[in-house]
């Protein structure tokens, strides 16, 4: 059997695990500079752990308007389609119920256990009440409205770096993995981009666990299991029911989705966690391929996502 060469290089980006992997094993580190600067502009403009981002900038002087990067512009846009196509159960005001549940620091530095805290359920402010325009490049926040883009621009980080490691290289394909979002770009190698479906980004690479193979498009996958933390003895994880405020309950621990860009996908699997049993309908109207994996364990694997036969070897 033939199969394509590939470069492939693992570090660290956006507070999680990266990987890129290029078809032109000899252009590795220029595709790898490029994925580089595109990840790092994103985290410049869109992330909330920074102070110096453009996006703390906006979160900390609500009520004036700002003209923003072109980038975080793109960010905000992503976040905010996810909340159009979700009916809001993705939504990118969910910030000040992420911090309070306790995530307000990259993951890694959250102390092992702290003091109980009391988590009041009220639900978050709601994505229309960010004052958006696109096309002026345009944003401003009302009081107590925290946008938090952590769903939507570790996907779009992956988009934008399979794109720009693909032009830096010239031909054939490019795949980057941020914390598991991953993003396709060009010409797959001869026998797909084989894709190991785990609940953990950091597992290692097993023969036993399912994996699959596809084309272009993007995987990602959300868990409740991986960035969870305690207080005071209660389990506390990152993926907020905007209806609540408070760590969605559903019954859920992990969703993947397969679709069209990797942004798209991580929307679905986000609002899969959130949506509980409805996702299921939600996923089937959408026509995107989901492995959800409830509290037992147990895998359901829906609209099309593949069985676990079709395992490359
Ligand atoms: P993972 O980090 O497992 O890939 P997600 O892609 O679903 O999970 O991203 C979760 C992050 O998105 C959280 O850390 C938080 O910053 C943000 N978030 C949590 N709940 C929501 C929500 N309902 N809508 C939009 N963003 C959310
Ligand atoms: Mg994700």
């Amino acid at each position: 059997m033939s199969t394509t060469l590939l470069g492939i290089v693992d570090d660290r980006a956006l507070g999680t695990n990266m990987r890129l992997i290029v078809t032109r094993p000899d252009r590795l580190a220029d595709a790898k500079a490029a994925a580089d600067r595109v990840i790092k502009a994103i985290d410049d403009a869109a992330s909330r752990f920074r102070d110096d981002s453009e996006l703390s900038r906006v979160n900390r002087e609500p009520g004036r308007q700002f003209h923003v990067s072109a980038l975080l512009a793109r960010a905000l846009a992503a976040g905010l389609r996810g909340a159009r196509l979700t009916g809001g159960a993705v939504d990118p005001t969910v910030g000040s119920a992420v911090r309070l549940a306790g995530y307000d620091r990259d993951f890694a530095d959250i102390p092992a256990d702290t003091s109980p805290i009391q988590l009041a359920v009220s639900h978050v402010p709601g994505w229309r009440a960010i004052l958006f325009d696109e096309r002026a490049r345009t944003v401003s926040v009302p009081r107590g409205v925290e946008i938090d883009l952590g769903a939507t621009a570790k996907a779009l980080a992956s988009d934008l770096g399979a794109a720009a490691a693909l032009e830096a290289v010239g031909s054939g394909g490019a795949l980057v993995s941020l914390g598991g979002d991953i993003a396709l770009a060009g010409e797959a190698p001869l026998d797909g981009w084989a894709v190991q479906t785990s609940e953990d980004s950091n597992a290692s690479l097993d023969d036993d666990e399912e994996t699959i193979s596809i084309e272009s498009g993007g995987i990602a996958t959300s868990s409740t299991t991986v960035r969870r933390w305690t207080r005071g003895g209660t389990v506390l994880h990152h993926i907020i029911d905007p209806s609540t405020g408070l760590p969605a309950a559903g019954p859920w621990r992990t969703a993947s989705v397969i679709a069209a860009t990797c942004v798209d996908a991580n929307i679905a699997s986000t609002a899969a966690i959130v949506m509980g049993e409805s996702a299921v309908a939600w996923l089937a109207k959408h026509r995107l391929p989901a492995r959800l994996v409830d509290h037992d364990g147990i895998v359901h694997r829906v609209s099309g996502w593949p069985e676990p036969s079709t395992r490359l070897r």
